[in-house]
């Protein structure tokens, strides 16, 4: 079955009078190794449909199971658990530490997760090296570039092998050059079979999925299969 699936999800805002209906009864299956893309305008519900479908954030209406478990009635210690060890995320701001090393960073929920500072030690440094960063290991964020914070955040987004990588808005900061990059990295990552959500209004980056979705008022106005997907790069 699909390892990301999303039925009937709802998500209502505020209260009374005012409320706003973000995700509006949306129906998702995301099968295993596939890059999606999500679309729309701003406001349309991109970044409440990840939140919810990564665990962040709970539904008002509708289920969420993630490799094959409904995730959106566990309590909040096990929903946390489950959010460590199966979800990477990967924000528009990048969310660093700021006064850990590159190094650490990607260390730190390898280390909430419970492996041992060893092992966490080995698997950041392989994954700095994945990303092109083995020699910035010791650098803090503000000694690295926007593209290279991006990359380190997606190393981070890997330590604990998640069953799928949620990014929001991951080039919305980047330059070209360093978009590019950031891109090059999820192709690579397409090419493991590692699951992957990228909400985007960039349609450059739209491109490169499996599939795209566009969102309008909190609901899919289009499902579309892309056969060259990744190969734009
Ligand atoms: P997108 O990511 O596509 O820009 P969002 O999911 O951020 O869309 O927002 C969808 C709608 O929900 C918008 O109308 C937004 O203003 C509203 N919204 C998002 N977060 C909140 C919040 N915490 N409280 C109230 N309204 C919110
Ligand atoms: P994004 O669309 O990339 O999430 P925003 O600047 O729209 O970025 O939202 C940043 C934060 O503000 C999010 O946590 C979101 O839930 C919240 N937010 C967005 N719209 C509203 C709103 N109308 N009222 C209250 N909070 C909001």
């Amino acid at each position: 079955g699909p390892v990301l699936r999303a039925v009937g999800l709802s998500r209502v805002y505020g209260e009374g009078e005012s409320t706003v209906l973000a995700v509006d009864g949306v129906d998702l299956d995301i099968p295993s190794g596939q890059t999606l893309a999500v679309t729309g305008p701003s406001g349309c519900g991109k970044s409440t449909l990840l939140h919810l479908l990564g665990g962040l954030d709970r539904p008002d209406e509708g289920e969420v199971w993630l490799g094959g478990q409904r995730i959106d009635l566990l309590g909040e210690r096990a929903l946390a658990r489950l959010r460590r060890r199966a979800v990477g995320f990967v924000h528009q701001d990048f969310h660093l530490m700021d006064e850990l090393t590159a190094a650490e960073n990607v260390e730190l929920p390898a280390l909430l997760a419970g492996d041992s500072p060893r092992t966490a030690r080995h698997h950041a440094a392989a994954l700095l090296d994945r990303v092109g960063l083995a020699d910035r290991d010791r650098h803090l964020p503000s000694e690295l570039s926007g593209g290279q914070r991006q990359r380190v955040a997606i190393a981070r987004a890997l330590v604990n092998e998640p069953l799928v990588v949620l990014a929001d808005e991951p080039t919305g900061n980047l330059d070209t050059a360093a978009t590019h990059d950031v891109l090059r990295l999820f192709a690579d990552l397409r090419a493991t079979g590692q699951t992957l959500v990228l909400v985007t209004h960039d349609e450059r980056v739209a491109a490169t999925a499996d599939r795209v979705v566009s969102l309008r008022d909190g609901a899919p106005t289009e499902d579309t299969p892309l056969a060259a997907g990744g190969s734009q790069l």
